[in-house]
């Protein structure tokens, strides 16, 4: 399941979209204007927009403009129904038929965020931030395995990508991120209470790819988790 933008002008073209989307699985939001689309697109929780090559208002070529602006956006696959367009680096085309679209957009997710959808893995040893976490990411698709120990991260299956925590009650987070990142070279996300400038340039420097302080919200660690995903898995599949 993942979360797609569509911009489509007219009934008829939506509602091809539409029941594709439906019966792929995913969550999605279509839109009758492109600005509309891209600004929804930026608040930084799509997997991939959809673009209608006959939407009035913005061209095609604008649109991806637009997406490529922002930091927040620029990495987003996009797809666009014909007419068939030259593809950029991420931009695909295909026609707007049901079949079409459906596996393009399987092919578009699966090269880019989508990748790490069901395999992050939490570590965080207070069960008062990991809960509502776990929680708020699965309202998102995302699905989190737990454990509350260095040991254990260091102990479970191999993830596409750790949320750790660095106050943990049995080993220093930053050697935990070290150990994770020389055996599995794994994207990491470092989680702390401790807004120490400190911990941030080590923890980088030991190969996290990202930091939030607490506290943070699910919806800005969900943009977070995306774009460190698509940074990595990008043009891979996992
Ligand atoms: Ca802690």
């Amino acid at each position: 399941m993942a979360f797609v933008v569509a911009v489509f002008a007219t009934s008829q073209r939506r509602h091809v979209a539409e029941q594709t989307l439906q019966r792929a699985g995913h969550t999605y939001l279509v839109f009758g204007d492109a600005a509309t689309a891209v600004a929804e697109v930026a608040d930084g929780t799509a997997d991939l927009l959809i673009v209608d090559g006959r939407v009035p208002g913005l061209s095609v070529a604008q649109v991806c403009e637009a997406m490529d602006a922002q930091p927040a956006t620029a990495d987003i696959p996009i797809v666009v129904c014909d007419p068939v367009v030259p593809g950029g680096r991420r931009v695909v085309s295909t026609q707007l038929t049901p079949a079409a679209l459906e596996t393009t957009v399987a092919a578009a997710l699966a090269a880019g965020a989508g990748a790490v959808r069901d395999r992050v893995l939490l570590v965080e040893d207070d069960d008062a931030i990991a809960e509502p976490l776990i929680d708020g990411l699965a309202r998102y698709g995302i699905r989190v395995d737990r454990v509350s120990t260095g040991a254990a991260a260091l102990a479970a299956p191999p993830a596409a990508l750790v949320l750790l925590d660095l106050g943990l009650p049995d080993m220093d987070g930053l050697q935990v991120c070290r150990e994770l990142r020389s055996a599995h070279d794994v994207p990491v996300i470092m989680l702390t209470a401790r807004g120490d400038e400190t911990d941030r340039v080590v923890g980088l420097e030991l190969g996290a790819d990202d930091y939030l302080a607490k506290p943070f919200s699910v919806r800005e660690l969900v943009a977070r988790i995306r774009a460190v995903g698509r940074r990595t898995y990008a043009g891979r599949i996992a």
